[in-house]
């Protein structure tokens, strides 16, 4: 009899939602990570009274009533709306697209002449079926925006040029013809209040975590310890890089403390020209309306990914889809091994996808 249910590798909101079920359906878990703290990306750190997102910016939100109501069971959510801005040169953009954005950058008033801006620069690209990125966002926004406010954002985000990366990446933003400045479409949105540590301490709570912990440090021993795993690491690293590494796109945070209030008036301000190295600025405060004397600001840097840096964003091109195929067909072969979450599924999800994810593994593998 091994000395667990289950051996649970990653504390982020894929191995924590899991841990959670398993613990409420009588199972015995171990969680590790090799992270000094529980939460993965998510985890905030309090600097000064303030919730610095210490992964990136998080912003809650589903169009789901069920996974809004299974996190709100651990923390209450404030009323976080995200707005970001966007910063050209020496103009301002509202986003996501809309009419305030249409308004800004070519001084029309109505969704009509919006429209037919758009149609128009359409029309001239001589795009019918986009096939890259760079062809979908015309597609969707017209020449001006692009140019000003996605070419170049996008190109250092992903150290890639815009027609070398899928469609998907930006259909992530709603286009809009009203003057709606939210970023997110959903119903429901918002920042926890206290922050994503309180989410994740009630959903560890009774659960045994082990912190600084690599799986692959001690690989047999961990796994004699438990009848099953759930692994939410780098899928490629469980199976020793046999099909080739699979890659990502790493950031680089710089923080800031600074002796005034507020220093940006928003939470998140884009920098979308090629010139600048840093993608956004955010002002943590914002997120929770603080009202601290002091700010904390972090300047958001791509970086090109290598091994032994973080692995933030999977880069789903043709090549890294293949190679993922393949770790994924040895993946389903598992008897032991249940696999799930952003980097054991290479896959761009949002918090609100990993939590509807692991509720679905959890109860597909638990009822059994
Ligand atoms: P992770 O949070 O990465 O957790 C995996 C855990 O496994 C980590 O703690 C890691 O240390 C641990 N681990 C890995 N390998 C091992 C090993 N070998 N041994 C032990 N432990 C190991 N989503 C939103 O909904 N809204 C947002 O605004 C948003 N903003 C984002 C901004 C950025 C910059 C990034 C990168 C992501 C953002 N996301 C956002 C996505 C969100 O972070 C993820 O959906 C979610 O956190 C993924 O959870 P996970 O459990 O799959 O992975
Ligand atoms: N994007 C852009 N300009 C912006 C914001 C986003 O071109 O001002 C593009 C960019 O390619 C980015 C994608 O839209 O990778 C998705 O943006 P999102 O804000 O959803 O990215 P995340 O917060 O996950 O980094």
């Amino acid at each position: 009899m091994a000395q667990f249910d289950y051996l649970i590798v990653g504390s982020g909101l894929f191995g924590a939602v899991f841990a959670h079920e398993a613990m409420r359906k009588g199972k015995k878990c171990l969680v590790i990570d090799k992270r000094k703290h529980p939460g993965g990306n998510v985890y905030c750190e309090q600097v000064d009274g303030i919730n610095v997102h210490k992964y990136g910016a998080h912003i809650f939100h589903t169009n789901d009533k069920e996974i809004w109501e299974y996190v709100n069971q651990f923390v209450e959510f404030n009323r976080y709306t995200n707005s970001p801005v966007a910063f050209y040169k020496d103009e301002v953009y509202n986003l996501p697209f809309n009419m305030n954005t249409f308004q800004q950058l070519w001084g029309i008033k109505t969704p009509e002449e919006a429209k037919n801006k758009i149609t128009e620069q359409v029309i001239a690209s001589g795009i019918k079926e986009p096939k890259n990125l760079e062809e979908q966002a015309i597609s969707l926004v017209g020449t001006d925006i692009y140019e000003k406010l996605i070419k170049g954002y996008t190109e250092k985000q992903w150290g890639r040029k815009a027609t070398e990366l899928p469609t998907f990446i930006i259909k992530r933003l709603p286009v809009r013809f009203t003057y709606d400045n939210n970023y997110f479409n959903d119903r429901y949105q918002g920042i926890p209040i206290g922050g994503y540590n309180k989410l994740i301490d009630g959903l560890l709570d009774g659960i045994e975590v082990r912190l600084q912990v690599d799986f692959f440090s001690q690989r047999e021993e961990l796994t004699k310890l438990a009848d099953k795993i759930v692994f939410t690491g780098k899928i490629d690293e469980f199976y020793n890089y046999q099909f080739g590494n699979l890659e990502y796109r790493s950031l680089k945070f710089e923080n800031k403390t600074l002796d005034q209030s507020n220093f940006q008036g928003n939470a998140v301000i884009n920098y979308t020209d090629s010139k600048i190295p840093y993608t956004r600025i955010i002002e943590h405060k914002h997120f929770e309306f603080g009202t601290q004397n002091k700010t904390i600001i972090t300047y958001e840097y791509p970086d090109e990914w290598s091994q032994g840096k973080e692995s933030y964003y999977p880069i789903n091109d043709s090549r890294n889809n293949a190679i993922y195929s393949q770790y994924k067909s040895l993946s389903e072969k598992e008897t032991k091994v249940i696999f799930g979450g952003r980097l054991a599924e290479y896959k761009y999800y949002d918090m609100h996808q990993i939590i509807a994810s692991a509720l679905k593994k959890s109860k597909d593998y638990l009822n059994k």
